[in-house]
């Protein structure tokens, strides 16, 4: 099924019903151990601080299991630790797992596609310069808050070809190793030692894999006709934050609740998918705003998580219908919180 060719209301079946497919998976035997098994083999915590565009999706594009690379989002991947609650949120994420004994890993990514800058991120004007100079002021951040050492927290700055879905890594001295001109990881190894002189050898073993997944990847991009999807074909915005439930990429724009300026982002998102109908790549009949808010206990958790998501919904549809009046009458809402051992989600009525 061509996906992007059905109504409305037969795309919104599809995603909750993928919803739900994609609990099944994630609480089965099967997939449950593999991911234990996996953060056994690599205990480094992964983190990726990354544009809401829907064609960026670094799990996807490393063929990493679902559940291990924890996302945040935000309109062209700009971030300031200084936000009022993002510096918490990182830390509540980083804490946990320093405490477990685990290193983390924290990319800071910018996209851009080599075959035309205006498929680049419309976050940062498609000033690529400018996004990947963004990412390196993130990489200080994080260095001011959790050291220049980077024995612990290692900030990683890498950038992604969306034509493609190469990776690029950035390293010392500027140097950078790029995915999409490696034709085995063999030497992968060496080259990572070299690039990246001051990371923990487990973190080095650990993003290995990642890289042989993108060099995977790429290579069966290159052998499919991709050239509607290189451009955006988002046709929801999802506002909230425990998203990576929806594993298909240039579906969604998703929006992590951190701006203080968040109708910044839902402005532009709308502004995105406008575009996307106007130029028919995506049919014109409705779009999906969806807030989700993960909880991890039942009772004050949950009920926490539901007034927030019911807060986010409304506070994005106001943003859009000031804006976007036209748009607004093709909105369809659904407003849910998500729970996060099981990744159910669950829609507020
Ligand atoms: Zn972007």
């Amino acid at each position: 099924m061509d996906l992007y060719a059905q109504p409305i209301a037969t795309r919104l079946t599809w995603l909750f019903d993928h919803a739900q497919n994609h609990a099944a998976s994630f609480g089965s035997s099967e997939t449950w151990l593999a991911r234990k098994r996996y953060l056994a083999e690599h205990p480094t915590a992964l983190a990726v601080l990354k544009c809401m565009d829907g064609r960026v999706n670094i799990p996807v594009a490393t063929e990493t299991p679902m559940g291990i690379i924890q996302p945040f989002r935000n309109l062209g991947g700009r971030f300031d630790l200084g936000w009022p609650h993002l510096g918490e949120v990182l830390f509540d994420y980083v804490m946990p797992r320093v405490r477990e004994g685990r290193r983390v890993l924290m990319m800071s990514n910018y996209h851009f596609s080599k075959g035309d800058p205006h498929r680049g991120c419309a976050g940062f004007n498609y000033d690529t310069e400018a996004a990947r100079e963004h990412t390196f002021a993130i990489r200080r951040q994080i260095e001011q808050v959790y050291g220049a050492g980077h024995q612990t927290v290692y900030p990683l700055v890498c950038g992604f070809e969306t034509d493609e879905d190469a990776l690029i890594l950035h390293g010392a001295n500027g140097a950078t190793l790029n995915v999409a001109e490696l034709t085995t990881t063999d030497m992968v190894p060496a080259y990572l030692s070299s690039l990246f002189p001051d990371m923990p050898e487990q973190i080095r073993a650990d993003l290995l894999p990642l890289i042989q997944g993108n060099l995977r990847h790429v290579t069966q991009v290159r052998q499919t006709n991709r050239e509607i999807n290189i451009e955006h074909r988002e046709w929801m915005i999802c506002l909230g934050s425990g998203f990576d439930w929806l594993h298909t990429p240039n579906q969604a724009l998703i929006i992590g609740p951190y701006s203080p300026d968040l109708a910044d982002p839902v402005r532009k998102a709308a502004g995105i998918l406008q575009s996307n109908m106007a130029a028919g790549r995506v049919p014109d009949d409705g779009f999906l705003l969806l807030a989700s808010v993960p909880y991890h206990e039942t009772g004050v958790d949950r009920a926490r998580a539901e007034i927030k998501s019911r807060f986010l919904s409304d506070f994005a549809a106001a943003a859009i219908t000031r804006e976007f009046p036209q748009l607004a009458e093709k909105m369809h809402r659904r407003t849910a919180v998500l729970s996060w051992e099981s990744r159910k989600l669950e829609l507020l009525g």
